[in-house]
């Protein structure tokens, strides 16, 4: 049995204060994902600052005008829920709604769910090789079983694919990050948050150590109301996706104006396709345009052993949500 000291922080600086303080503390949030690992051995920590009761709780208005402030500590469920996000930003809605259950949803923070690590088997188990959980063991994935890892942005160190769905629809909105550390407050778009795997996998984002996640910010966007996320998984009830796409459009005159592509569940990260969105900008979305740009998307795959299943899923997936949006899917 070992000893967990557990906390109750009501202001930022005393959450700030107790993890500087200890190396092996860690922050909570809902602990839909903490504590399982904890469980199994994986996270070890001596102390766990509970950041519930912060005053981060909730989404307003951007104070420079258009745009929202989702607070760190907002559940998925308050989230999904929000009138102006599922107005303004429906493909948010339906990302944080295809993700988990109801029940896991109402625990789970904002932040918590852009913090959450790989549901890659092989990171679960101690006895497995893992440059992820143990830097420089190895990677088990590799030779094993990978059927569900990543195509795009892995390395020979690691071929993990990351599990939100919400940073897949909030990589195509241009969130951006907002954290405080003991020094101040920063700031960093959520397209640069995760960092590339390289030989480094254990080392997921940008954030400074010890630095709280206090809010993300979604700027205006003409594109985001039209807007759609789909999710391929491997079973109706909660699991994570096999290949997943959030995707908006902004048309006049039967041209596109503003595109946004972004994948899940085929990347270390959310997966943004710019080159795909810039095949599409000025263009009529015919389904030839869209086949093409959907292609383009999945361009620089690089398929492991057993999964070169997921780049034609993708594509289609791609595919038939732009259709979707452009009005076209009866047109082929
Ligand atoms: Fe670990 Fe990444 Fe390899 Fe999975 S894919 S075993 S998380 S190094």
């Amino acid at each position: 049995m070992r000893e967990i000291a557990y906390q109750r922080a009501t202001q930022v600086r005393d959450a700030l204060t107790a993890v500087a303080n200890d190396a092996g503390a860690r922050y909570l949030g809902g602990g839909t994902n903490l504590v399982d690992l904890m469980k199994g051995g994986i996270e070890q920590p001596t102390r766990l600052v509970d950041v519930r009761r912060l005053p981060l709780d909730g989404v307003r208005e951007h104070a420079d005008g258009g745009g929202l402030v989702i607070g760190a500590t907002t559940s998925n469920s308050d989230l999904a829920a929000h009138p102006e996000v599922r107005r303004r930003f429906p493909a948010l809605t339906q990302a944080v709604l295809a993700g988990a259950s109801g029940q896991l949803r109402n625990m789970a923070t904002v932040a918590g769910n852009l913090l959450q690590r790989t549901r890659c088997g092989y990171f679960a188990q101690l006895s497995h090789a893992c440059n992820k959980r143990v830097p420089g063991s190895g990677c088990a994935a590799i030779e094993g079983i990978h059927h569900n890892h990543a195509v795009l942005g892995h390395s020979r160190h690691c071929v993990a694919t990351h599990p939100s769905d919400m940073a897949v629809a909030l990589a195509a909105f241009d969130a951006v990050v907002h954290y405080e550390t003991l020094d101040g407050v920063g700031e960093i778009p959520l397209s640069q948050f995760y960092t590339p795997v390289g030989d480094s996998p254990d080392r997921e984002t940008l954030l400074p150590a010890g630095a709280l996640v206090t809010s993300v910010a979604l700027p205006a966007s003409a594109v985001s109301p039209r807007s759609r996320y789909r999710k391929v998984r491997e079973r109706a009830s909660y699991a994570f996706a096999t290949v997943s796409v959030a995707a908006a459009l902004d048309m006049r005159d039967g041209e596109v104006r503003d595109a946004r592509i972004a994948l899940g569940g085929i990347a270390s990260r959310p997966w943004r396709a710019r080159s795909a969105e810039a095949l599409l900008r000025g263009a009529r979305p015919t389904p030839e345009r869209v086949r093409a740009a959907a292609e383009e998307a999945l361009g620089e795959a690089e398929p492991l052993r057993d999964n070169a299943y997921k780049v034609a899923l993708a594509i289609n997936l791609v595919d038939a949500v732009l259709s979707e949006l452009a009005g076209t899917e009866n047109d082929r």
